[in-house]
């Protein structure tokens, strides 16, 4: 009796979990809806704590313009990539699961086209390679098959935003970091851009400021890193790279 209770059971939990992982591929239990929920959500989220969006309409409309171009030659294709200035004097850029990208404005107004092309294409390489999408899998796996059903329920979104501010708080790893940079410059170069402005552009987030206003180097560490290995990436000598990172770091927008 109490055995074929459980068995019964255990059908049960079975069907659900084959039912929720219907939509995506093997492991993943984080649907491409739950996704772009989760995604939402954040952005709402970040654009508040950020004091809102930037009504500079240069800003708002170079960050549209090579967002678009951009997006144009992202390699991921089942979402729809979005690009907004937050109204803030600190320095930072977010990829929100799903399509969302944000950058402040005073990141914005410290680049040149081309090394804005990069950092756009660096957080779009992030939502392309799907990192925040995975952390949520990986997080909802560690809790076990439970968390399964809650579906797309909006416990499930809940969870999905905290697991995000968790990720942004602790950084990428640096493997991701690394990803989204081989995704950046492919993509920046595919949207017609130079990509010596990727050198430029880590150049100038990896310096250091005072007051905490560089909250990127938080979010993204081990800059100078990713600056050489941009380099071999892109083929360029040390003493080219070196060259870039001193005239990036000597533009009047840099500080
Ligand atoms: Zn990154």
């Amino acid at each position: 009796m109490q055995k074929s209770h459980s068995i019964v059971i255990l059908i049960m939990v079975l069907l659900i979990t084959a039912a929720a992982a219907l939509p995506s591929y093997a492991l993943m239990l984080v649907s491409r809806s739950m996704e772009v929920s989760v995604g939402k959500q954040v952005q709402q989220d970040v654009i508040r704590q950020y004091g809102g969006l930037s009504t500079d309409p240069i800003a708002t409309q170079r960050v549209a313009r090579i967002g678009r171009q951009v997006a144009a030659v992202s390699p991921r294709r089942d979402v729809t990539y979005t690009y907004q200035v937050l109204n803030s004097n600190i320095i930072n850029a977010f990829a929100a699961p799903g399509g969302p990208v944000l950058i402040t404005k005073r990141l914005v107004d410290m680049l040149t086209d081309s090394q804005l092309a990069f950092v756009l294409a660096h957080e779009t390489g992030h939502i392309a390679a799907q990192h925040g999408r995975d952390a949520i899998n990986r997080a909802l796996l560690a809790q076990g098959i439970g968390s399964l059903l809650f579906g797309s329920s909006s416990s499930a979104i809940t969870q999905g935003v905290n697991i995000m501010y968790t990720l942004y708080n602790r950084g990428y790893s640096r493997s991701q970091e690394y990803q989204a940079d081989t995704y950046g410059v492919q993509i920046m170069a595919g949207a017609g851009y130079n990509q010596e402005a990727a050198i430029e552009a880590l150049a100038k987030l990896g310096m250091q400021r005072t007051g905490g206003i560089n909250r990127y180097l938080s979010t993204h560490p081990d800059v100078p890193d990713r600056i050489n290995r941009v380099a071999s990436l892109i083929g360029i000598s040390q003493a080219r790279e070196q060259q870039l990172i001193r005239q990036a770091q000597a533009q009047p927008g840099a500080r």
